[in-house]
C-alpha cells in the first residue's frame, strides 16, 4: 500500500519516493511509488497534477489494492527501484484545499442555521455544489447561512485531523455517520464541525479566504447550492465587477440601477420592433397597391387593343431594397383578392424569389419556384399557391432573368391549357 504523505502533511509540495511499479495502462505509462504526496481523485476532490522526475502527471487514481497509480504524459527515464523527486502543482492543490475546506464549513453552516443536512457534494474544476433536502430556500435564509460560514472564516478556526476507531465515534458530534469501517479519519473545524473525510484541507478556516454562494438551483424536492471559495471567489468577483463596471459605463447609470436600465432598454426595443413591423406592413400594402394599379392600367390598354379574354393578371417584378419578409408580405397583399399571379424577386447578398397566386388563379408556384431557384443555385419551395426561396447572392440582372423566364413559362402553360393569349403582364 502506498504511504499517503498528503494525509500527514497536506502542505507538502516536494517529496522523494522509490518507484515500486512501472507499467503501460490504457496506452499510457503509469507508476506506483512507496509513498506519495499526490492526491488521487476521491471523496469529491479531484486529483493533483505536478511532475515525477520532471515528467508531467496527468491523472492520479486509487486502485482497489490501496496503491496510488500516477499516469504520466510520456514514458519516463527512471526504472523500478529508482529514487525520484515529486512536485505538486501547488496552485491547483491549494485551490482544491480551499474549496474542500470551504465545503465542510458551508455544510456545517447549513446544518446549524437552516437545519439542513448535506445530501451530496461535487467539487469541479470551475464550480462546487452541495445538494440539500429542501424544495425551496428563502434568499434571506441562504444569506444568513453564507454569513455564518464567513463568520467561521473570520474566527480563523484551526482545522485538525484525527484517526479514531469505531468505538470512539459516539463521543464525536459528527455531522454525518461515516460509511467506512476500521480506522476513521475525522476532520475537525475546531468547535464548529466534525466530518469523516480523507481529503486535503487548509490549516485553519482563515485560509479559505471567503465563501460565496453564487447560485441557488431548484431541483425537484432538492436544492443545489453553487459556491466559490478563496481564490475562485476572488476571480468570480473580479469578473463580475468588471462586467458590471463596463455595463454601467456603457449605459451611464450606477451599478445599482443596471437592472432597471436594462429593463427599460428591453421595453424600448420591443416597442421599436413592433413599430417597425407595423411600418413594414404598411409599406408592403402600398407596394402591392402600386403594382396592382400599374398592372390594371396595362391590362386595360391591352384589353382595348386585343379585346382579351379574362385571364389572371401576372405581376412579374424585381423590387430593389426589399428583403424576403417584405417580398412575402407584398405577395400576400397582391394575391389576397381574385385573379392575380405575383412573381416577385429581390436581388442582393441574400437574394429572394417569392411566387404566389390568388386561390382562383392557375399555376403551380412551388414547381415554378424550384425551376427558377435551380438556375440560381439556391433552394426553397412551397405549395401550388405560395412558394419562396433564395438566400444566395444574385445581381438585379440575374433576378430579372429568373422572373422573366418564369413569366414566359407561365404564359406558355396557360396558353397550352386555355388556348388563350389573354395573359396580361407588367
Ligand atoms: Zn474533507
Amino acid at each position: 500500500m502506498t504511504v499517503r504523505l498528503y494525509r500527514v502533511d497536506p502542505f507538502l509540495r516536494h517529496f522523494s519516493a522509490r518507484v515500486t511499479m512501472l507499467a503501460w495502462i490504457e496506452g499510457r505509462p503509469a507508476v506506483t511509488l512507496d509513498q506519495t504526496a499526490f492526491y488521487p481523485t476521491s471523496g469529491g476532490q479531484a486529483f493533483d497534477r505536478g511532475t515525477l522526475a520532471g515528467v508531467e502527471v496527468i491523472d492520479v487514481i486509487e486502485r482497489d489494492n490501496g496503491e496510488i497509480l500516477h499516469t504520466l504524459a510520456r514514458a519516463p527515464e527512471f526504472n523500478v527501484g529508482d529514487a525520484i523527486a515529486g512536485e505538486i502543482d501547488w496552485l491547483r492543490r491549494f485551490d482544491h484545499m480551499q474549496q474542500h475546506s470551504g465545503q465542510h464549513v458551508l455544510s456545517a453552516a447549513f446544518a446549524r442555521v437552516a437545519g439542513l443536512d448535506t445530501l451530496s457534494v461535487h467539487m469541479g474544476e470551475d464550480d462546487c455544489t452541495v445538494d440539500l433536502p429542501a424544495a425551496r430556500l428563502e434568499a434571506e435564509l441562504v444569506q444568513r447561512v453564507e454569513d455564518a460560514a464567513n463568520q467561521a472564516i473570520y474566527d480563523d478556526l484551526p482545522i485538525r485531523t484525527h484517526e479514531v476507531t469505531a468505538a470512539e465515534l459516539p463521543g464525536i458530534p459528527l455531522r454525518k455517520p461515516p460509511s467506512v469501517t476500521g480506522l476513521i479519519r475525522i476532520v475537525e473545524v475546531q468547535g464548529f464541525d466534525w466530518s469523516a473525510c480523507g481529503g486535503t484541507h487548509v490549516a485553519s478556516t482563515g485560509q479559505i479566504g471567503m465563501i460565496r454562494i453564487h447560485k441557488v438551483e431548484k431541483r425537484g424536492s432538492e436544492t443545489r447550492i453553487h459556491f466559490h471559495c478563496g481564490q475562485r471567489a476572488l476571480r468570480d468577483y473580479r469578473q463580475a465587477s468588471a462586467v458590471a463596471g463596463a455595463l454601467s459605463d456603457q449605459l451611464r447609470v450606477s451599478r445599482q440601477e443596471l437592472p432597471q436600465a436594462v429593463q427599460r432598454l428591453w421595453l424600448e426595443a420591443q416597442a421599436a420592433r413592433k413599430a417597425l413591423a407595423d411600418a413594414q406592413d404598411r409599406l408592403a400594402q402600398t407596394d402591392a397597391m402600386t403594382l396592382l394599379r400599374d398592372a390594371r392600367n396595362a391590362a386595360a390598354e391591352a384589353a382595348a387593343e386585343a379585346a382579351a379574354e379574362a385571364a389572371p393578371m401576372v405581376i412579374a417584378r424585381v423590387l430593389a431594397d426589399r428583403d424576403a419578409t417584405q417580398l412575402k408580405a407584398i405577395a400576400k397583399h397582391l394575391t389576397a383578392g381574385p385573379g392575380v399571379v405575383a412573381l416577385l424577386g429581390a436581388p442582393g447578398e441574400k437574394a429572394s424569389l417569392c411566387f404566389a397566386r390568388s386561390k382562383d388563379a392557375a399555376g403551380d408556384m412551388g414547381k415554378l419556384l424550384r425551376e427558377a431557384l435551380a438556375a440560381l443555385g439556391a433552394k426553397g419551395g412551397g405549395s401550388p399557391d405560395f412558394a419562396q426561396g433564395g438566400g444566395v447572392p444574385a445581381s438585379p440582372e440575374q433576378i430579372q432573368q429568373a422572373v422573366d423566364r418564369t413569366r414566359i413559362a407561365m404564359q406558355h402553360s396557360l396558353a397550352g391549357n386555355t388556348q388563350s393569349s389573354g395573359v396580361q403582364e407588367r
